[in-house]
């Protein structure tokens, strides 16, 4: 990703434990790699991430820090990001307080109306300097709402808007990609980006074919295989019949590991390159699949089965779902064995 983005700083959001894959083990491996800022969205995420990252890695919260929180999220290091006057003016009480000047991140709201100041907000900075004493900004950042949708037009409206606005405002460097944005244009560069998703091999638009590597692998175990015959039932509600005779598996991951029950429909597990649609609902702790495309042998009990891999990846899972790859990811449970591979030992 740093290279795609040349001078631009590749940061590395971190955010909801490194989307659900475990930010003492990712952020690392992602420092190694030559990261240097990270971004969580709570200061508590701050706080925590700390214990994996060098003392030069700077982190950055999104969403800022609460007045009571102000002080924890300082003496830490952490750099706040600055949403709204409110928390402009919560900074400069806090910076007024300890005598001393607060660095911090501002956002600006540019078109998603989701986080940071108006267009109205900027104008009073602007003619109020004095809004800003006290407070050192070492960035200024937006987040786009359509960047998977490369040809959208509020793309670019977005980023003339951040560029009119932090002209009007104390000079400081620009951030506005997200993953998605990194793939629209250099010109969405600016002076930072920060991948999230794109870094877990999430594909960042639809229309294009997916540039990045999948991260994750998961396989479930077969706890048992049956046969069927014509007419027989699976799973709650007796949903799915089969209309002939079939061999079916039932596998120990159901939805409270994060498979979705919306997914049952057109979901599947793989075996050898072998599809195994998912039969009937999905439960809390297994699933069954259509194994009448293997042999007996092939898949006793105990057998591990792909429910993630190279071919099928968090973008397929989340197509058949009626989700995002971001939700399937972060939505992955707590009850897997997890097993990092070239990961540098955990401190
Ligand atoms: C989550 C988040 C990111 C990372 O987004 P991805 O689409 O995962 O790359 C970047 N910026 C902000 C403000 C975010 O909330």
């Amino acid at each position: 990703m740093a290279e795609k983005v040349g001078n631009a700083t590749c940061a590395a959001v971190v955010k909801a434990d490194a989307y659900g894959l475990g930010a003492a083990h990712v952020a690392p491996v992602l420092e190694q790699a030559g990261a240097r800022e990270f971004f969580v969205a709570h200061v508590d995420e701050g706080l925590a991430l700390k214990a994996f990252v060098s003392p030069q890695a700077r982190i950055t919260v999104l969403h800022g820090a609460r007045p009571n929180a102000l002080k924890d999220c300082t003496a830490a290091g952490l750099r706040p990001v600055l949403n709204s006057l409110e928390q402009v003016a919560q900074l400069q009480a806090f910076a007024r307080q300890t005598g001393q000047t607060q660095d911090a991140v501002l956002q600006l709201d540019t078109g998603m109306s989701r986080f940071g100041l108006s267009g109205q907000d900027v104008k009073r900075l602007a003619d109020t300097p004095s809004l800003l004493e006290g407070i050192s900004l070492s960035l200024i950042m937006s987040h786009l709402a359509c960047a998977d949708t490369p040809d959208n037009d509020a793309n670019a409206q977005q980023l003339e808007r951040l560029v009119a606005y932090a002209a009007l405002l104390p000079k400081a460097p620009l951030s506005l990609a997200a993953s998605s944005g990194i793939f629209i244009g250099d010109a969405f560069h600016r002076n930072l980006v920060r991948p999230g998703a794109a870094l877990y091999g999430v594909a960042p638009n639809q229309t294009r074919p997916n540039p990045l590597r999948p991260v994750v692998r998961l396989q479930a175990h077969v706890l048992q295989t049956r046969t069927l015959s014509k007419g027989d039932r699976v799973g709650y509600g007796l949903s799915w019949q089969a209309e002939g005779p079939c061999r079916v598996a039932t596998l120990a991951t159901g939805y409270a590991d994060g498979f979705a029950r919306q997914g049952a429909a057109t979901g599947c597990a793989w075996f050898n390159g072998h599809r195994l649609p998912i039969l009937g609902r999905i439960s809390m702790d297994s699933m069954t699949v259509d194994v009448s495309a293997l042999s007996e042998e092939a898949l006793a009990a105990d057998t591990l089965v792909d429910l993630l891999n190279d071919q099928y990846g968090v973008d397929d899972v989340a197509a058949a779902e009626g989700t995002i790859g971001y939700e399937v990811l972060t939505s992955l449970g707590r009850r897997y064995h997890r097993v990092y591979q070239n990961t540098p030992p955990l401190s």
